[in-house]
C-alpha cells in the first residue's frame, strides 16, 4: 500500500523507464499520484511509444531521447527541461545494461569491451545525470536517487559483471554525495531485492533469486515495485533531509542475512 508523501507543486527528471515494468515507472507513478510533474528521458526509439503513452497518462508532457552514455545527450535533456521549468527538486536514475554474454559463465570471461559496456551504462551515466542536473535543482535543495543491488558487496552468480558496475556506482554515490552536499544537492542509492523487469530477465538465475529472497529473507517475501517507490518518495523528499550517500536497502531484509 504506498504511503503519502506531498509531492505538489515539485518537478523532477526520471532516466530509465521502458515499459511499465520498469522499476523507473513504479517510482514515477508513485510520485504523480503525490502530485510531482515529471520529465522523462527515454534510451533509443525502441521504447519511445511505450514511455511517451505512460508519460501522457500522467499528464507528462516533457519526454526526449537520450542515450546517457552521450554527455551532449544527457545535457540537451536538461536545456529542454530548463525552457519549460524554471527548476527541479529530484532526479531519477534508473539504468542499467551488460552484455548477455558477460551475465552468467564465469566472471573472469569478461572481455574488456564487455566490461567498459556495464560501466559505462551502468555506472558511469549517473556521473552526467547528476553534473548537468545539478545546476538546475533550486535554491531550497533537491535529491538524486540511482537503483543498484546486493551483488555490489557479494557474489551473485550470473550477474558477473554488473555486481562490478553496481560496486563503481555505490562508490559514485559516495562521491557525489560529498561533492554536491554543499549545493544542497543529496545524492542516495536504493539497493532493490529482485524484481521482474526487463533487464532483470537476462540475468541467468534471476528466479532463484527471487526463490531465495522468499525462502532466507527475514520478511520470507519478495519485495514490490511499491516497496522501492516507497522508499523513492522517502529519498526524493524533505522527509530524508538528512540523508545523503546512503545505500539503502529494500530487500526484505535479505542483505542482513549469513543463510
Ligand atoms: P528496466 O529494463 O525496466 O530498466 C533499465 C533501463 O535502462 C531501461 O529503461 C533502459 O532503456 C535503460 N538504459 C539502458 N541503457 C541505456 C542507455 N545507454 N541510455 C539510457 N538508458 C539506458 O529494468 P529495471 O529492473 O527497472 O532496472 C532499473 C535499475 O534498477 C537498474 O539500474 C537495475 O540494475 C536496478 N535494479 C534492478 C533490480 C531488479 O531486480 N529488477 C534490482 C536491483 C536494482
Amino acid at each position: 500500500m504506498p504511503v503519502s508523501i506531498d509531492f505538489t507543486g515539485k518537478r523532477g527528471v526520471v532516466f530509465g523507464v521502458a515499459n511499465q515494468r520498469s522499476i523507473a515507472w513504479a517510482i514515477s507513478q508513485q510520485l504523480a499520484e503525490a502530485g510531482a510533474e515529471m520529465a522523462f528521458a527515454y534510451q533509443n526509439e525502441r521504447v519511445r511509444e511505450p514511455v511517451q503513452k505512460l508519460a501522457s497518462g500522467i499528464g507528462s508532457t516533457i519526454t526526449a531521447e537520450c542515450d546517457a552514455t552521450d554527455e551532449e545527450q544527457v545535457k540537451a535533456v536538461y536545456d529542454r527541461v530548463a525552457k519549460e521549468w524554471d527548476s527541479i527538486d529530484f532526479i531519477v536514475h534508473s539504468i542499467a545494461y551488460a552484455e548477455r554474454d558477460d551475465l552468467g559463465g564465469d566472471f573472469s570471461a569478461v572481455t574488456l569491451q564487455g566490461f567498459r559496456t556495464a560501466l559505462e551504462i551502468s555506472a558511469y551515466t549517473l556521473v552526467p545525470v547528476v553534473r548537468y542536473g545539478a545546476p538546475l535543482i533550486g535554491e531550497s535543495g533537491g535529491s538524486a536517487i540511482t537503483l543498484t543491488f546486493d551483488a555490489s558487496v557479494k557474489v551473485y552468480p550470473g550477474y558477473n559483471i554488473m555486481g562490478t558496475a553496481k560496486a563503481a556506482l555505490e562508490n559514485e554515490v559516495r562521491q557525489l554525495a560529498a561533492e554536491f552536499g554543499p549545493s544542497g544537492v543529496r545524492v542516495n542509492a536504493i539497493s532493490a531485492g529482485p524484481l521482474p523487469t526487463l533487464s532483470a530477465r537476462s540475468i541467468p538465475g534471476f528466479n532463484e533469486m527471487r526463490r531465495a529472497h522468499q525462502d532466507r529473507s527475514p520478511l520470507k517475501r519478495p519485495i514490490t515495485h511499491d516497496e522501492v517507490a516507497n522508499m523513492a518518495a522517502f529519498l526524493l523528499s524533505d522527509l530524508s533531509s538528512g540523508t545523503t550517500g546512503a545505500v539503502i536497502p529494500v530487500d526484505a531484509g535479505y542483505g542482513i542475512m549469513a543463510l
